[in-house]
């Protein structure tokens, strides 16, 4: 029998270089079409109902949808299976069983039934769990989720999962992200349903904007600390960088576009709907962005992307960096999350319409969110929060480490029209111009709502929200469930108020949709910010307004054991108590691990190459000196150049290595420190600053000692393709 060629090691089929990518787009997914040619009409509205409406799917429907799975995969050439799932290491995850087995008579057969389609229990013991398994002795699992479809990567048939404790804990960032997204779909269609009652389910959309760097396998291979940590961690700047903005949507380079071309074509089998390419600001850096998605959806895709990525990279000879800051002194990679929420009638609900009621339905989710994103700023920002994106957030060409919301001169004009309206029954006047002359003109002004801020972390951007300062190597998952889970409480709270109002105070429902907003609209003033954020001003302004300032990962991730928190988690039924403590501890054990290993990588670095290849250029200056000395004697002339040139560098390398060994210190210090919360704020104060002090002098020494005894590949090397 023969099928198409999809192993990923493979160089890509020419011959599909020139075909349309609609003809090919998902043909290695299990998604609709499949469906319906290999799933009994009960099977298959058996997973649309769970698709729609979480409905379970009984043992024999599974049976059949397996079978159905297993035939389509089987003859597209896959030997495999696997449970596809993202525990709390951020990454994905996948243990593969072949369709091979053995009937108990010794025939050879293909297998896959209804039981390793829903569940399957990994021996999980490795992945963090924060203590949950400790404390409730229980294994872990992982299950079915039929919204996302499965697909064929490599020769495996690949079954997006949940990763749950057998006490039903969420060990993953899948099930919270599936819990606040059903949240946010009751809460908002509730909502929706003021202006729409044919309106019964809302999803939430997201379209991620990946930005990455590429750089040459071999030249990266050289560098232990991008290897192991993914950035560099010593580096003068180049002369060249971005200063000449030379890169940003330049041409791109023929070795890139291979890859990039390679690239597309398996995302379209793999249904990834990757629409955008461009250079980015700084060199070798590059950005892709799909077609956005439901948010679900959307999250395994850019999971099951960078993993792509890495393999394409491999075959063309690149290392493909996701870090958040690989390089000192030019911009670092982020992944902006562009968020909004849609409903089953095919609505854009932070889209304005062309009705004044449109528009009110418009600005009740235009307000909820800013209030959501004002009550739960702190929240927003431990979302994002990872020891490798503290390297880039508050950045000069990254979003602040503060939350604030952009949404531009004109809609900020609006807002202050509606906050002037007077409480309660509004006049037939009043109402009319308000209808009209305020409510009315959105759609035009945004139109040519042309200003965008650039500098903020939260902004609207015409017909939905941009969320800017999620990590490039981040599970978008974890912005996403916050988000969802602030927005999702705030629309119940207001379906309460507006209701109250209703009921209580006689009024009608647009009248009292009015009180509700503006009432928001002053509360939430605060978080409203359209001035620069990269400024100093605007740390000092924030503080006045309260707004929280947590300045790395550990400090951020506090508010995660603030009651408020818990008790929105607890509310929305997105996170318990017991799950939320045990994400806390998980992160920041990463954070100490992460930073642990940098420390190490340092500590190797400086001692096995910066050092001993410094020692022999200072042979070289030594020889020189004592030469100097025997011609010209010693005398005034013993200040020559290399005796110089010797003691600056001689400054610097004991400079080094004190500041290493202090920080060596300091870790042993840091470690015997048994409370994991103490231990990562130590790590984030005492140790990660020093790291900036050891590098300013391995940088300092990078400029003084000869290229030929300088032990580590330079900046202008690994940043610029020939
Ligand atoms: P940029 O920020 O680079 O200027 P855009 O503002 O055009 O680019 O953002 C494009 C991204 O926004 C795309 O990834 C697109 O899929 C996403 N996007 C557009 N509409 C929505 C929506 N309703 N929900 C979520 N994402 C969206
Ligand atoms: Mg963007």
């Amino acid at each position: 029998m023969s099928h198409p060629d999809f192993s990923i090691n493979q160089l890509p089929n020419q011959a599909l270089a020139g075909v349309r990518r609609s003809s090919y787009f998902g043909d290695r997914v299990f998604g609709h079409h499949p469906m319906l040619q290999y799933l009994t009409k009960d099977a298959l509205d058996a997973v649309q109902s769970a698709v729609v409406s979480g409905s379970k799917i009984d043992r024999k429907i599974a049976d059949q949808v397996a079978e159905g799975m297993k035939t389509w995969a089987i003859e597209r050439g896959a030997t495999h299976y696997t449970h596809w799932f993202q525990p709390l290491t951020g990454a994905t995850a996948e243990k593969h069983d072949a369709f091979f087995d053995l009937t108990p008579t010794g025939q050879p057969l293909e297998r896959f039934g209804g039981g390793q389609l829903v569940q399957q229990e990994p021996d999980a013991s490795s992945f963090p769990s924060g203590g949950i398994r400790n404390t409730f002795e229980a294994r872990g699992y992982t299950a079915w989720d039929p919204s996302s479809p499965a697909f064929i990567y490599e020769s495996t048939l690949c079954i997006p999962t949940i990763f749950v404790s057998y006490t039903g804990e969420a060990l993953d960032n899948k099930a919270p992200l599936l819990r606040a997204l059903n949240a946010v779909d009751e809460a908002a269609t509730e909502v929706a349903r003021y202006f729409d009652k044919s309106v019964n389910k809302v999803y939430a959309t997201l379209g991620w904007e990946q930005e990455y760097f590429l750089v040459d396998k071999a030249l990266a291979q050289t560098r232990i600390d991008l290897m192991s940590a993914g950035r560099t961690l010593i580096g003068q700047a180049s002369a060249k960088g971005q200063q000449l903005d030379d890169h940003y949507f330049g041409v791109i380079h023929s070795r890139v576009l291979a890859f990039m071309n390679d690239l597309e074509i398996e995302c379209m089998h793999l249904g990834i709907p990757v629409k955008t390419r461009h250079n980015e600001v700084a060199p070798n850096q590059f950005e892709l962005a799909p077609v956005f998605e439901e948010a679900n959806l959307a999250v395994d895709h850019n999971l099951l992307l960078m993993d792509v990525m890495e393999k394409i990279a491999d075959r063309h000879q690149f290392k493909v960096l996701f870090h958040e800051k690989p390089f000192a002194g030019i911009n670092g990679s982020g992944k902006h999350n562009n968020w909004s929420l849609s409903t089953d009638t095919g609505v854009n609900l932070l889209s304005p319409g062309s009705t004044p009621m449109k528009n009110l339905q418009f600005l009740t989710f235009f307000i909820n969110t800013i209030k959501a994103v004002d009550t739960y700023e702190s929240l927003l920002r431990a979302s994002i929060s990872s020891q490798s994106n503290d390297q880039r957030l508050g950045g000069h060409e990254a979003p602040p480490t503060i939350f604030s919301v952009f949404i531009g001169d004109q809609l900020s004009a609006v807002l202050d029209e509606l906050e002037g309206v007077s409480l309660g029954k509004l006049s037939p006047e009043e109402k009319t111009e308000l209808k009209l002359n305020v409510v009315g003109k959105i759609p035009e002004i945004l139109r040519d709502n042309t200003d965008r801020n650039r500098t903020s972390p939260f902004a609207f951007t015409g017909n939905k929200f941009e969320m800017r300062g999620v990590g490039a190597k981040a599970n978008c998952a974890k912005p996403m469930t916050a988000l969802n889970t602030a927005v999702a409480d705030q629309l119940q709270c207001f379906k309460k108020e507006v209701d109250d109002l209703i009921d209580q105070k006689k009024l009608k429902k647009d009248e009292a949709i009015f009180n509700v907003l503006r009432e928001y609209i002053k509360t939430s003033k605060r978080i409203r910010f359209e001035g620069d954020g990269y400024g100093q001003a605007w740390i000092e302004e924030a503080q006045k307004r309260g707004l929280t300032n947590a300045k790395n990962t550990p400090e951020a991730l506090e508010v995660w054991a603030t009651d408020a928190v818990v008790a929105l988690f607890e509310r929305t039924k997105v996170l318990s108590k017991t799950e939320l403590r045990a994400r806390h501890q998980v992160e920041l054990e990463a954070y100490v691990l992460h930073t642990q290993i940098e420390g190490r990588i340092l500590d190797e670095l400086v001692y096995t190459q910066i050092i001993p290849g410094t020692i022999d250029y200072l042979n070289v200056l030594g020889n020189r000196v004592m030469q100097d000395q025997a011609i010209y004697g010693e005398g005034p002339a013993k200040k020559n150049m290399a005796q110089e040139l010797l003691s600056t560098i001689n400054d610097h390398l004991t400079q080094l290595k004190a500041e290493t060994d202090q920080m060596i210190e300091a870790r042993k210090k840091a470690n015997a420190l048994s409370d994991t919360s103490a231990r990562a704020h130590a790590y984030a104060q005492d140790i990660a600053p020093r790291f900036d002090r050891i590098r300013l002098h391995a940088d300092k020494l990078e400029r003084y000692v000869a290229e030929a005894h300088w032990p580590l590949t330079k900046y202008r090397q690994l940043l610029f393709l020939k």
